[in-house]
């Protein structure tokens, strides 16, 4: 940690409503113990619920978040593609995490009466919540090849960008029903949105979409005090970046060119994801943060 981060964590401590249970400088989840003081402190995320879509199994990046956000002392629902392979497979995930019996809750989010039960289980479950986790995305893989866009096929195109930027709007309209005191909602991006990666083709579109939905419903939902933002990540190796041509390539690239010489880890996410659903962004909305060493910003 550097003097200047030290010090604006002080202050960031010190002018907090809750100081000094509050400590941003804790570093060992649920320590609960104040570092200087040995008084009680608070995590993060204590008292917030919500929903975290998109664990397919422990690489997910939505499992990070999970874990994360459990450690930081969230009530968390997860929301899974059903089927009896993909429960099994998530069930597991936590299990070997030791963090057996998570609500699980099967959820296809290209399905309005899917996302309706959810809802209303969701409402049984917590009454209210406080924030909605976005990680969810699908393309057919038979066009995410260098080279494959241009034959890309109405109906894939147009099932890429349901599931993976209508889904969005989907979920946040049944989400404001029961976010009354406002919220957070985060979703997943990547750069392939910004500039045309060979091989991300039309997830790229569905992505440029999933962002500026971001934007406008955080445009209108801000009124009712809910935030909405986008997390661009690097690449890391999950079930779906596997089904990208190329992505071999991506990852050498990557740690060649951005400035962090590597590339970042689910975990890093994770934490960007606690900083958008915690106070700690309480005046953000509408905003894309890159989480990917840096590669974004550099030019050649
Ligand atoms: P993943 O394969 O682990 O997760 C994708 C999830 O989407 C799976 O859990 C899958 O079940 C779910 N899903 C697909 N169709 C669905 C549907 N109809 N209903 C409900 N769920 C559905 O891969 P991941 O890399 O963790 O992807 C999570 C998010 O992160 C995606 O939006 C992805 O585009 C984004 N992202 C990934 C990377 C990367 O390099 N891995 C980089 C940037 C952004």
């Amino acid at each position: 940690m550097d003097g200047l981060t030290v010090l604006c964590d002080i202050s960031a401590a010190l002018t907090h409503p809750a100081w000094p249970r509050y400590n941003p400088l804790r570093t060992q989840p649920n320590s609960y113990r104040h570092s200087w003081t040995g008084s009680p402190t608070m995590a993060l995320l204590d008292g917030r619920r919500g929903l975290i879509f998109g664990i397919a199994n422990d690489r997910s990046i939505a499992f990070h978040i999970g874990k994360a956000f459990l450690a930081e002392g969230a009530a968390c629902g997860f929301p899974y593609l059903p089927g009896e392979k993909n429960e099994r497979r998530v069930r597991k995930a936590f299990e070997d995490a030791g963090l057996a019996d998570q609500w699980l809750v099967p959820c296809d989010a290209s399905s309005d009466s899917d996302l309706d039960s959810l809802l209303k289980a969701t409402r049984q479950r917590f009454d209210t919540i406080d924030f909605l986790i976005h990680s969810i995305a699908f393309a057919d893989r038979t066009y995410l090849k260098p080279g494959k866009f241009a034959e890309t096929p109405r109906d894939v195109f147009g099932q890429a960008l349901d599931i993976s930027a209508y889904s969005l709007v989907a979920m946040t309209q049944r989400a404001k029903q029961i976010m009354p005191k406002g919220g957070s909602i985060v979703a997943m991006t990547y750069y392939g949105s910004e500039k045309a990666v060979p091989g991300y083709n039309v997830m790229g579109v569905a992505k440029a979409a999933l962002e500026a939905s971001a934007r406008y419903l955080a445009a209108e939902l801000g009124e009712f005090g809910i935030r909405v933002n986008t997390i661009s990540a690097g690449p890391i190796r999950t079930l779906s970046s596997m089904a990208v041509g190329g992505i071999d390539e991506i990852f050498d690239w990557v740690t060649r060119k951005a400035p962090l010489r590597r590339n970042i880890d689910a975990g890093e996410v994770g934490k960007a994801a606690i900083y958008l659903v915690s106070d700690l962004s309480s005046g953000m909305t509408g905003e894309n943060i890159h989480v990917d060493a840096g590669y974004s910003i550099v030019g050649l």
